[in-house]
């Protein structure tokens, strides 16, 4: 179905930050799949972990015990200081867990029509309730009627927030992302987040954090939430968890872990042998090679490449710059107006970058990038922004 309107390039092989199409030509990939390929393309320790896993045991369902999925809810939860975990196979199962969760947490508690808040901007996937519980019109528009029991909040506004605890009643849990990623690369106050770890616990409110595109060492800690001094009490993971192979978690910590009973929910492929062997293999990557300290200085690197070449200047680029943010290697470059065409023009140059909220340009280029590729990308950007200013001032 058309539920994409795709770029006209089909890729035929990758490896590392590269990737070929039926043509034979090269293309830097600044996008990893959206924040999934994270050690690249090809990557050869997951390649190993997959034909080993594939020859091995594929699935046999949760109605048994998989020690692969012990395993690697051992090493997520160490990594998150977290309890328990659930497995899926996407984001938005995820979330759809997370919500599930904090709807029950409210039953529990003789609230009948529990609400979880939300923030303006957010993005949570495209079911029926994380469309719901998605900050965008564009997302929801034609899919009504919504899901209900979602209150919507300005994002890094803790007075906002403060406001809903004094006048709203049945607030179970806050939803958020640690940073927006599809509103923009939109990052909180430094303060953000322990504000509303501090509201939560005063509230009996669940704080769950949406890790889907921040997680697995993208914004160069191995979650985002490691950037502030808090622990929530939920995360979901997904998008970079097993470098393309379609997983998705819910972990919980404390009261939240014990929440869900036998029955209350369940996935018919999540967590299954051949998916988690492909996760334990990139978690083990990340650590052996250091990958998550390795993110934080390729994203510094880039961004001041970045904003020395379209913030610090005279030019046209840097009167159409209105910002430059990053957080690790999720980097976005915000403009005065719609940049979309930029996508094609990046494309022509053998270069994959993604727009979000019209006017950021989207890297999320894997960990795994050398110094001199991580150069290239900031430099082609650079161009591109340069080119577009220059077209747009004529
Ligand atoms: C991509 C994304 C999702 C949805 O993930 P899917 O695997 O596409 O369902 C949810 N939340 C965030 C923050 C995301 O970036």
């Amino acid at each position: 179905m058309s539920t994409y309107s795709r770029l006209p390039v089909t890729f035929e092989r990758g490896a590392g930050a590269w990737l070929w199409d039926n043509a034979g030509k090269q293309y830097l990939d600044a996008i990893s799949g959206v924040a999934v390929c994270g050690l690249g393309h090809a990557h050869p320790a997951v390649a190993d972990a997959i034909c080993a896993q594939a020859r091995t045991l594929v699935h046999t369902s949760n109605l048994y015990g998989i020690a692969k999925q012990q395993q690697l809810g051992e090493q997520l939860t160490r990594l998150a200081g977290m309890d328990k975990a659930f497995f899926c196979n996407s984001g938005a199962e995820a979330n759809e867990a997370a919500i599930k969760l904090a709807r029950l947490y409210g039953h529990n508690k003789d609230i009948s029509l529990p609400t979880v808040v939300v923030a303006e901007g957010s993005f949570h996937g495209r079911t029926l309730a994380t469309l719901s519980a998605t900050g965008s019109r564009k997302v929801q528009a034609g899919f009504e009627p919504l899901v209900r029991g979602f209150l919507r909040v300005a994002y890094n506004d803790l007075e906002a927030l403060h406001n809903i605890a004094k006048n709203s009643s049945g607030v179970v849990a806050v939803l958020l992302e640690p940073v927006q990623g599809e509103g923009g690369v939109v990052i909180p106050d430094d303060d953000y987040l322990a504000g509303v770890r501090a509201l939560c616990d005063q509230q009996g409110w669940l704080m769950m954090l949406d890790e889907v595109q921040t997680g697995m060492g993208r914004t160069g800690r191995w979650f985002g939430f490691q950037h502030s001094s808090v622990t929530p009490d939920v995360i979901t993971l997904a998008k970079g968890l097993a470098n393309g192979v379609p997983i998705g978690a819910c972990l919980a910590r404390g009261a939240a872990a014990d929440i869900f009973k036998p029955g209350n929910h369940a996935s018919t492929f999540g967590g299954n042998p051949l998916a988690c062997s492909a996760a334990l293999a990139v978690i083990a990557t990340l650590e052996k090679n250091q990958l998550i300290a390795r993110a934080a200085e390729l994203g510094e690197r880039m961004v001041t490449a970045l904003r020395a070449r379209l913030t610090q200047c005279d030019g046209a680029e840097c009167k159409l710059t209105s910002g430059i943010r990053g957080r690790g290697l999720m980097i976005g470059i915000e403009l005065d107006r719609p940049c979309g065409e930029l996508v094609g023009k990046a494309l022509e140059r053998g270069l994959l970058i993604n727009v979000t909220a019209e006017r950021v340009v989207r890297l999320l280029p894997p960990l795994i990038l050398s110094d001199a590729e991580a150069d290239r990308i900031a430099e082609t950007v650079a161009e591109l922004v340069t080119d577009f200013a220059r077209a747009e001032q004529a």
